[in-house]
């Protein structure tokens, strides 16, 4: 029997129980982000990789590990609630390949490995909780999440909503009509409410634990109707719906209908935004550096232009009290950069657009564990909870751009990193 743990632990390392591990950590500063407060001194007691107990003076006589932040400043992991970690757009001599060339010539084999690898960085980045948004080849991401909740590979807590629901074509454009549907491994077309609903069972049947539709990448659009029947049906799942849409009608139509979140809304007007916080919209902005329009000059023609819109639109969204969490949607490898650094990089958008430093980590922590409903475990230092933590050098309330100094990864209670 012993042969056969150590057997287990030698080919499955991330899939060592825990069990009755007692840990203490000793934090310069726990951070707490739902009050934009820190306490100094702290010390975290973890066992069985929860937080049993956090305070000042905490006996941790008895404990099988004491870990030493008392230099840093400890927070709750960070989320990202719209990552594609099985979709790399490679940069060719400065023209990325087209969806449907990469759907041509990428097997799932290949994107499921390229999910490991960025479900790896994403962690060691300080991301905990991450949502897969679709585009996952045929439910590729089911397979992920599965393979992070065994412990076979190493990796955040994963949300995925399997193919993206869209009217028809998906998110492809000029398909020859003598070809066949390519965009069918990425999408599922659904042009009704009925079909819609269908759709949404498909993919829960398929293991999605939530929901996206695309409401309006085409000439297009959904209604109402169309996107209330997805809200409905994932719902009777327990699971959200959340819909890409960049303004004007399809955005509002998403609203109106009661979609849990819009992805992008780059166009969003001060009339969309002030609906969004009164329906309770949460916008997931995917607010890109101008670095990174710059370097995407092939899909992005004006970066400066789209840049300066973005910001403003940021900016707007936090004036007008819209609930915001935190999505990147980096698909492609820029700057010798992997995708968990690529994410930080974002921060300077929320700062170029004034959004204080406490609300940034809001937006990366408190906000996104309510939206995407993980909020009773995850998103929290706090008895209960389970320990993913993170731990910068300098206080992330005064300057969030610590968050790209972490240094300190713990998941569930397991260091993942600590240099
Ligand atoms: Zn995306």
């Amino acid at each position: 029997m012993k042969k056969l743990l150590l057997l287990a632990a030698l080919c499955f390392p991330f899939a060592i129980p825990m069990s009755a591990q007692k840990v203490a950590v000793r934090a310069g500063h726990v951070v707490d982000p739902a009050t934009g407060t820190a306490a100094a001194d702290q010390v975290i007691l973890v066992e069985d990789g929860r937080i049993t107990a956090v305070g000042r003076n905490l006996d941790v006589r008895g404990v099988d590990r004491v870990i030493d932040l008392s230099d840093a400043w400890v927070m709750p992991g960070l989320m990202d609630a719209h990552v594609h970690l099985t979709l790399n757009m490679p940069d060719e001599m400065g023209v990325a390949v087209p969806l449907p060339t990469f759907y041509l010539s990428q097997s799932n084999a290949s994107r499921a490995l390229l999910g490991v690898k960025n479900a790896r960085d994403v962690l060691h980045a300080g991301f905990t909780t991450v949502k897969d948004i679709g585009n996952d080849g045929n439910y590729v991401a089911t397979d992920l999440r599965r393979a992070v909740e065994a412990g076979w590979i190493e990796g955040p807590t994963i949300l995925n909503t399997g193919k993206i629901i869209g009217p028809f074509g998906g998110q492809t454009h000029d398909i020859s009509p003598d070809m066949p549907h390519i965009w069918e491994f990425e999408y599922v077309d659904a042009d009704s409410p009925e079909e819609v609903r269908k759709a949404v069972r498909q993919n829960i049947y398929y293991g999605a634990t939530a929901i996206k539709l695309v409401a309006d990448n085409s000439a297009f659009y959904y209604d109402v109707d169309e996107i209330r029947a997805a809200v409905d049906e994932a719902a009777k799942a327990g699971l959200t719906v959340a819909v890409h849409a960049y303004g004007g009608e399809g955005a509002r139509n998403a609203i109106l209908a009661g979609a849990h979140s819009i992805e992008h809304g780059w166009t969003l007007d001060d009339e969309l935004l002030r609906l969004m916080k009164e329906r309770g919209t949460v916008l997931v902005g995917t607010d890109f550096p101008l670095e990174h329009y710059r370097a995407m000059v092939m899909f992005f023609p004006d970066p400066e232009g789209i840049y300066a819109q973005t910001v403003r639109r940021l900016r707007r969204a936090h004036e007008i009290g819209v609930r915001m969490a935190f999505g990147s949607d980096v698909v492609v490898d820029l700057l010798d950069r992997d995708r968990g650094r690529l994410a930080l990089d974002f921060l300077s958008t929320w700062v170029e657009a004034g959004v204080p430093a406490p609300e940034i980590l809001r937006a990366f922590t408190t906000n996104n564990a309510e939206f995407l409903r993980v909020a009773d475990e995850r998103g929290a230092i706090a008895p209960g909870q389970w320990a993913d933590l993170v731990a910068t050098p300098g206080n992330p309330l005064q300057d969030i751009l610590q968050l790209r100094e972490i240094r300190y990864v713990m998941k569930e209670g397991r260091v993942v990193r600590s240099e």
